[in-house]
């Protein structure tokens, strides 16, 4: 089979007559646009008479964030849309039983998301944000057990508590682990992100929004923990918190395995808790998909890719600018 591969706007694979257009990042004239997720890096207006295809959930969560991807379908002959693990409705895409796109993947449960799914293929195109040999998360109740012990010893020292994770994905999942903690509130972004989890099917927890709890005066009985979205420790909204009631920031991020991120962001503690594969999760899913040729893109591709070719594999990094990749097989 011939297929083209080039990482332009988004990636574009020419398969079969066909061009495919996997989480383009803006409008594309194209035959078929995929969209992942509804994150917005990945989540784009198309145009009125442009085929889409993405989960039932992606839709619905990228118009709660006020971007309409389109008209889209769910289903298409030649098609399978695959869980990625990543966040709610987010899907890989299988083409023609042979070409295996993962947009953004993780292979461990968390909270009410099953794991990213493999699939044997020919061509699997992986991501590759924590692609370096230094990113190996712990297992999820270790990190849950060290994160309930400090806020358990914050709490009885009446200490308040702000979790923090993205708005839509890592936030409902806190909101989830965290719950059987009590008083919760939420910041107003999180909130209308667990509103619309709630709304398909994801039962979360009515916690009190954060500007209700101030204007109710709320805040001053302590402790008690603020879900929010990520603030680093220099913004206002943090300082007048430590300032007011001497609140403690925690943060959730893969990215906290980085030696120098809890202090360039100001956070008093930071959790690796992602909705990313580590490194060994990505070397595990190659393994299962049993590819010909491996794609990696974004974050650590360039080192993914050394690394699969050591193991053996034919793998190449799809840098943001790299056009077109002929392949025969
Ligand atoms: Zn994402």
């Amino acid at each position: 089979m011939r297929v083209s591969i080039s990482n332009d706007n988004g990636i574009l694979i020419k398969y079969r007559n066909m061009r495919i257009a996997l989480d383009p990042c803006k409008a594309i004239d194209t035959d078929l646009v995929f969209v992942s997720h509804a994150h917005i890096d990945h989540a784009h207006p198309q145009k009125d008479d442009t085929q889409v295809l993405a989960s039932k959930e992606t839709t619905l969560l990228a118009k709660e964030r006020g971007i309409d991807i389109g008209r889209t379908k769910q289903e298409l002959e030649g098609f399978e849309l695959i869980d990625s693990g990543h966040i709610l409705g987010s899907r890989s895409l299988l083409i023609d039983g042979k070409i295996l796109y993962t947009g953004d993947l993780a292979t461990r449960p968390r909270a009410f998301l099953n794991k990213g799914k493999s699939t044997k293929c020919d061509i699997l195109i992986i991501e590759s944000t924590y692609g370096k040999n230094s990113f190996h998360f712990p297992p999820l109740a270790k990190l849950l057990d060290e994160v309930n012990r400090l806020v358990s010893d914050l709490f009885s020292r009446g200490i308040p508590v702000v979790l923090m994770g993205y708005p839509l994905g890592k936030a409902q999942i806190l909101s989830y682990l965290f719950s059987s903690w009590d008083p919760i509130y939420v910041h107003e972004s999180v909130q209308r992100m667990n509103y619309a989890y709630s709304k398909l099917g994801i039962k979360l927890r009515d916690f009190i929004p954060y500007q209700e709890a101030v204007e109710k005066d709320l805040l001053k009985r302590r402790p008690w923990i603020l879900i929010s979205t990520m603030w680093s420790g220099r913004t206002n909204f943090i300082k007048s918190l430590k300032k007011r009631y001497n609140a403690v920031t925690i943060a959730f991020s893969g990215w906290s395995m980085e030696p120098n991120y809890k202090y360039a962001m100001s956070f008093d503690y930071a959790f690796p808790l992602s909705d990313h594969c580590d490194f060994d999760e990505l070397i595990k899913f190659v393994k299962e998909c049993e590819p010909k040729k491996v794609y990696t893109v974004h974050g650590f591709s360039s080192e993914l890719a050394s690394y699969l070719k050591r193991l053996g594999y034919d793998a190449t990094s799809l840098l943001s600018s790299q056009k077109s990749l002929d392949e025969l097989f």
